[in-house]
């Protein structure tokens, strides 16, 4: 049996949802699996490599790689020099066909275990999963700590996987280009003005993060300054007014405040420096307004692409009545009104409902309406606030949604359920209580590489009524 310190040799079969290569390790002696699965990070399908356990588990362990043995057919060098040790883009060394087919692989592999359903039954279609041209440089939103390093340097760029020692990265190859000149005029402003790095472990010092977003469709840039104290000193603010201001592009300076000793990166509370408390961005015709608390989905590109579906999906004639739970700032009720009678938004966090409501004024709509509280709990509400659905879109966060929800939706029978999800674990066990009534079927899954070089997918899944059920 495998011990701790142990140097064995495996090949790569499989990843897990956290990015790490899956090895079965095999008895040297017999040749054969004892079925023991070793998880290895920085390793790719097909590899074999020699690793060290570095920890076990009953079941399963834990080893550190040593040495790429015969490396995959689909391994590449990674883009980024600091890949491994950030450990944002768990498959950033794996050829980009690969890493679709990998996920697509991961969306009908849950299906199947989890809900029940298989592609090779005709239980359901799935179309090829939407990749992107150029997969690099496609995020709209970064957030940076900021810290110091053991020589007194100011460290800008990410959290190495799993700890929060910050490496000193500004060139990130998923993350927009202008994010550079910004956070290295940022550094020189923190140093000229003596700021200190704020430090984790005693809660002190000053400059916490650096939020960034960009309207790809607008151009427009925001950058938000997340700080340990109620304000920054006079001086050092308006020199920093001044030196972003300087560069192209941004139209939004904000403050945000946080003295919490958390994890958490941003504070309730956001105060504008110069220009305007938001940025502007479209999607397809429609134009939002982003401001740094708001939820937005980080690929324009792709986005644009699962909006489509949706609206494709949804099959809108312009009559129906659409419920769009979990809303945010009214993405999606805002794209899908205009071939829509009305559409009802509803969202838990306060300030997105009323970016939704200013998004819909923005854009000339007038059928939408934005209802503020937890979804499992508005939708029992229906009939006295809201009128019943013809099509329920929803888009939760990764814990999927709440079982009383989707009973609720079944007990409305709408036509058609277009689910959107980040997580397809969660979509999978969803799918299987909303396919047990038997009165909806799962029609359509279309997977999105909404977050290449990472191991996340987005998918958009329509279930329609069974005719005569
Ligand atoms: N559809 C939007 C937002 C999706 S993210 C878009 O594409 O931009 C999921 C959203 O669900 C977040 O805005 C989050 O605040 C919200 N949320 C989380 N739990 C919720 C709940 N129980 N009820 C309603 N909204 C919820």
């Amino acid at each position: 049996m495998l011990s701790k310190n142990d140097i064995v040799t495996v090949t790569i079969e499989d990843m897990n949802a956290d990015g790490m290569g899956v090895g079965i390790f095999q008895d040297q002696s017999t040749g054969k699996a004892c079925g023991f699965v070793l998880f290895i990070k920085d390793t790719v399908i097909g590899d074999t490599v020699e690793a060290k356990v570095v920890k076990l588990k009953k079941s399963y362990g834990y080893a550190r790689l040593q040495k790429i043995l015969v490396p995959s057919k689909s391994r590449v060098p990674a883009k980024c020099p600091v890949a491994r040790q950030c450990g944002g883009c768990q498959l950033q060394e794996m050829e980009y066909g690969e890493q679709l087919a990998f996920k697509q692989k991961k969306v009908k592999n849950n299906l199947l275990r989890l809900g029940g359903l298989s592609e090779e039954n005709g239980d359901y279609i799935m179309h090829p999963i939407a990749g992107m041209e150029n997969p690099y440089y496609y995020r709209n939103k970064a957030q940076f700590p900021v810290g110091a390093g053991t020589d007194g340097s100011v460290r800008i760029g990410f959290y190495a996987g799993r700890t929060h020692n910050i490496i000193d990265n500004t060139d990130c190859c998923i993350g927009h280009p202008a994010n550079r000149a910004i956070l290295e005029s940022i550094r020189t402003w923190i140093k000229d003005n003596a700021l200190a790095p704020y430090n984790e472990q005693s809660g002190t010092g000053l400059i916490r993060h650096i939020l960034i977003r960009t309207g790809f469709a607008t151009k427009e840039i925001g950058v938000c300054l997340v700080i340990n104290a109620p304000a920054l000193p006079q001086k050092a603010a308006t020199q920093f007014i001044s030196v972003l201001r300087s560069i192209d592009g941004i139209s939004s300076i904000m403050l945000n405040i946080n003295t919490q000793r958390t994890n958490v990166i941003l504070g309730d509370t956001c105060s504008l420096l110069w220009g305007k408390p938001y940025i502007e961005d479209c999607i397809g015709s429609i134009r939002y307004r982003i401001s740094p608390l708001s939820f937005y989905q980080v690929n324009p590109v792709q986005t644009k692409k699962m909006y489509d579906t949706v609206l494709t999906y949804a099959q809108l004639t312009g009559k129906e009545t659409v419920w769009d739970l979990y809303c945010g700032i009214g993405t999606i009720s805002l794209y899908l009104a205009k071939s829509a009678a009305r559409v009802y938004g509803v969202e838990v966090v306060p300030s997105a409902v009323e970016n939704a409501k200013e998004n819909a004024k923005l854009n000339g709509i007038s059928n939408a309406e934005f209802i503020l509280g937890k979804a499992e709990e508005v939708v029992t509400s229906f009939g006295s606030n809201i009128p019943h659905p013809d099509v329920v879109v929803v888009d939760p966060p990764r814990k999927g949604c709440d079982a009383s929800l989707l009973n609720t939706i079944l007990s409305l029978e709408p036509e058609r359920i277009v689910y959107v999800s980040c997580d397809s674990a969660t979509l999978a066990r969803d799918m299987k209580l909303l396919k047990g009534s038997g009165k909806h079927m799962v029609r359509d899954v279309q997977c999105f590489d909404n977050f290449c070089q990472g191991v996340h997918v987005e998918c958009v899944v329509l279930m329609s009524r069974v005719e005569g059920k």
